[in-house]
């Protein structure tokens, strides 16, 4: 007999850590099945060469691009999922995301609900993940019912330099939303040392907001909640309606294992839940489970990004960077009427790191060495919005091998966004500068292997001819399975996904802790 459970969640990630955190207090007994294991503790965590230049924590899976040519996309198979790595820029998406917006390379459709629905369960999450920030700084945010429980981390100096300079240029710069457990206004509380290691390193000291840290250690001591590790769902199994799920097909530590429940949850990211969801194929779904609609794996997004390395003529000591974000293109540019996309910080950049992504960077001041060109970095992120589009989609073979056909979007708009980041390094006498031909969210030699905001191939919506999941993002054509991670995305917006698959769990727990009342 294979073991019970009222609830199995698949993936301990943003999604599936947040769902299992919010539905441990109800009096139900809870399966989180994780495919990797803790991520461990170890100086690597902190070492530039083992995590850019090794990869030490990108799982070592192959998938397969349009044309079969094989690579190995950048996830990350842990305890709290993609968030052990994450930057933790836990921004909401624009009112405007939640509507249909057209872009330069065609629509971003409409969500079935509205930022009015999201509202409340934004402020939660951003009370259970810590978040600092100022709610009121930035023009395009929407109403907020709850300031941030953390007050804003403050800029270092030639970060304030540079919000000031903006400032003085008419621009709009705000301090960003980051999910770290740090108190400036009193130390020694604060378990965040303010280094530079957040963006795209695990935490040694487990002081970033991540989904192990926030949602999933906590419970480990519960007695309703049992986690397993090295456990990889392979397939759903149905009941002879094809109605029901009625069993989870796990490999264990190279076992084959099965468990119950009555509710089960994939929360596996993007790709993954698209792959569970095509391998359980059966008679009544012969297309995959949940996909009638033929919608399951499509519409694949994973935004438009590219980052940049300013040299500041003052060296920037900086050591926490992310503290500041610019969305005054967010919606639009001066004689441009397509929406442009976000301007954010990133993880301040650093010799040896470079080294590995860029080996010709010092061309950018030749006088200097890498040292110094790294002293004088100042590191911009740019995210343009990626569309939903029908052909981008993950498929899967015969052997279970992932293949993703991919061709980016707006990228017109990306090419703007770029424009007018030059533009105010102009202003801000910051013109000398280099596009990073690699970098940490795209640390591949195929752009497509860059998956870290990876979402949309579960879509959620009314219309079950259209979309896989209903807006309590269950699967419209059986009555026990939800889907919790970035795949119930219809559009991604031009922010971090995070926060928003966080508030979603959230949302979707309340319903579920309803349901099983
Ligand atoms: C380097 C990097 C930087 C980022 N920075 C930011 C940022 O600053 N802000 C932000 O908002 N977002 C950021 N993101 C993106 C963010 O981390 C993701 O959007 C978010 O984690 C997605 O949540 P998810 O639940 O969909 O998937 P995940 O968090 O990836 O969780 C999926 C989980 O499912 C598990 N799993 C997969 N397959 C199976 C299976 N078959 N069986 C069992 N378990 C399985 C995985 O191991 C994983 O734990 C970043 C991502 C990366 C990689």
């Amino acid at each position: 007999m294979a073991e019970r459970y009222d609830v199995i969640i698949i993936g301990s990630g943003a999604g599936g850590g947040t769902l299992a955190h919010t539905l441990a207090d109800a009096e139900v007994s809870i399966l989180l099945l994780e495919r990797g294991n803790f991520l461990p503790r170890e100086t690597q965590n902190w070492e530039p060469g083992a995590v850019f230049v090794d990869g030490r924590y990108i799982s070592p899976d192959t998938w397969y691009d349009a044309d079969g040519r094989a690579f190995q996309p950048q996830v990350h198979y842990f305890v709290g999922g993609a968030t052990k790595l994450y930057g933790a820029a836990l921004y909401r998406l624009r009112p405007q995301d939640f509507g249909e917006l057209p872009h330069v390379d065609g629509i971003s459709p409409a969500w079935p609900l509205a930022y009015d629905d999201f509202e409340p369960w934004y402020t939660e999450a951003e009370w259970l993940y810590q978040v600092h920030g100022n709610h009121g700084e930035d023009p395009t945010e929407g109403h907020w019912s709850r300031q941030y429980p953390h007050p804003a981390v403050s800029h270092e100096p030639r970060l304030q330099q540079l919000a000031d300079d903006l400032r003085a240029g008419g621009y709009h710069p705000f301090h960003a939303p980051c999910g770290i457990l740090l108190d400036e206004a009193d130390r020694p509380r604060s378990t965040c040392i303010r280094c530079t290691w957040c963006d795209g390193y695990p935490c040694l000291v487990h002081a970033k907001s991540d989904a192990e840290t926030i949602a999933v250690r906590p419970l480990l001591d519960r007695p309703n909640v049992t986690l397993l590790v090295d456990a990889e769902v392979t397939k759903l199994q149905t009941d002879a309606s094809g109605h029901t799920v009625t069993r989870v097909d796990v490999t264990r530590a190279g076992h084959e294992e099965s468990y119950e429940s009555d509710i089960v949850v994939l929360s596996a990211g993007a790709a993954n839940s698209a792959k569970v969801l095509l391998r359980s194929a059966n008679d009544q779904h012969p297309n995959g489970l949940a996909n009638g609609s033929d919608q399951v794996g499509r519409n694949y997004m994973f935004h438009n990004c590219k980052a940049v390395v300013a040299l500041s003529k003052e060296p920037n000591d900086t050591t926490y960077q992310k503290t500041l974000g610019l969305n005054d293109f967010y919606l639009g540019a001066e004689d441009y009427d397509w929406p442009v996309g976000n301007i954010q910080m990133i993880g301040k950049s650093n010799a040896e790191a470079m080294k590995g992504e860029e080996p010709n960077l010092t061309k950018l001041a030749p006088h200097w060495s890498l040292a110094e060109v790294a002293r004088h970095a100042v590191d911009f992120w740019l995210t343009t919005e990626d569309l939903p589009k029908p052909e981008n989609r993950v498929t899967v073979d015969g052997e279970a091998n992932v293949h993703l056909a991919y061709a980016s979007t707006n990228d017109e708009e990306a090419d703007r966004l770029y424009h007018e980041l030059k533009k105010i390094l102009n202003d801000v006498g910051m013109a000398e500068h280099h596009v990073l031909r690699k970098n940490f969210y795209m640390a591949m030699d195929i752009p497509i292997a860059g998956s870290a905001h990876q979402s949309g191939t579960c879509r959620f919506g009314t219309d079950p001819a259209t979309s896989v999941l209903d807006t309590d993002c269950k699967a419209h054509e059986l009555d026990n399975l939800y889907v919790v991670d970035t795949s119930f995305f219809p559009s991604i917006g031009a922010v971090n996904p995070g926060l928003t698959a966080m508030a979603n769990a959230l949302r979707v727990g309340a319903h579920l802790r309803e349901r099983m009342k």
